[in-house]
């Protein structure tokens, strides 16, 4: 294993939330030298040879330096944070680390009653998918004071590639902008791209001009070669994940009052196909659900 102390990195870390990101996050951590303290709800056995599991979410805190969160939302950050007694476990000094996309207000608060224990909340959301996880190729967007930040960067370089975007909260909300601008993305190039086939133009080639075009996005470039034209659907993100984020980041273009007529609109479509589908549906199932919302072509059927 190599040594974690020769690479600036802590020997060991608290882990909450080993889910589709924070399973392979941690084992990331574990493969540079990391000893990783976890707790999850649900029993993740596959992690066995990684992580240290502990029964309560506020024994990760014990001897180390910091503590990650990957978890769904703001709602499960209070209840572990506060309701489990991990606040008052954190040691002053410890720096909690969010890197789920949690509500940016929320977290502000969050960090003021950490901070009042002497210990500091960060937020580090990330994006690049379970894919950019397995490959420590995440953009991890962070929030929180240049020394803390600073203090937790060896350990976040091993995930992906640190952008250092302003205060605590600043992180938060620009993950939810970018949601918000993926999702966009996602229903405007899959009405496109399915108008075209019914044009009678193959997928496959329409993508292969527009990634060299100016439609390209990580929809064009990503979601629709690897998880749309193969018919997997199994990016790993949830839809309901992607709705938590664009409704979070709706409200911040409304708090901030710049025109939000393109991202109510992008909320109410992203609403209606949670409501149609499957609670666990993956969000690339939108394409799906857009190309079966679609009416036949006029004067067919
Ligand atoms: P997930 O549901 O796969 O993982 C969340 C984990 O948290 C689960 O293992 C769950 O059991 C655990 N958990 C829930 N409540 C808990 C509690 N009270 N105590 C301890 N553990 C608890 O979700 P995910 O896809 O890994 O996403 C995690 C976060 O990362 C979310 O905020 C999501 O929006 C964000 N995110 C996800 C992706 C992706 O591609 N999946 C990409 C970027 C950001």
């Amino acid at each position: 294993m190599p040594d974690a102390s020769s690479a600036g990195l802590p020997g060991a870390v608290g882990f909450i939330g080993l889910g589709r990101m924070g399973g392979p996050m941690a084992r990331r951590l574990a493969a540079a030298g990391v000893s990783v303290r976890g707790h999850d709800t649900a029993p993740r056995p596959g992690l066995a040879d990684v992580v240290t599991f502990v029964e309560k979410a506020a024994e990760v805190a014990d001897g180390v330096g910091a503590v990650i969160l990957m978890l769904p939302d703001s709602n499960v950050v209070d209840a572990v944070v506060r309701g489990t007694g991990l606040v008052d476990a954190l040691a002053p000094g410890t720096v909690l680390v969010d890197m789920g996309s949690s509500e940016p207000l929320r977290t502000r608060s969050l960090a003021d009653e950490v901070a009042a224990r002497g210990a500091t909340l960060v937020d580090a959301p990330v994006s690049g998918g379970v894919k950019g996880a397995e490959a420590g190729s995440l953009t991890i967007m962070v929030g929180g004071p240049d020394e803390q930040v600073a203090a937790v960067t060896p350990l976040l370089d091993v995930l992906g590639r640190v952008r250092h975007i302003g205060p605590v909260g600043a992180g938060h909300a620009l993950k939810a902008l970018n949601n918000l601008m993926s999702a966009a993305h996602l229903v405007a190039s899959s009405e496109a791209l399915l108008a075209g086939q019914r044009f009678g133009i193959d997928p496959a080639v329409m993508l292969d001009a527009v990634n060299t075009s100016s439609g390209r996005s990580g929809s064009t470039e990503n979601k629709w070669p690897n998880y749309v034209l193969p018919g997997t659907y199994d990016s790993g993100f949830a839809l309901a994940l992607m709705l938590k984020d664009i409704r979070i980041a709706l409200g911040l273009v409304e708090a901030t009052g710049v025109p939000s007529a393109h991202a109510a609109r992008t909320v109410e479509l992203w609403a209606e196909a949670a409501a149609a589908l499957d609670p666990d549906a993956d969000h690339t199932e939108i394409v799906r659900w857009l190309e079966r919302k679609g009416s036949d072509l006029p004067g067919e059927g």
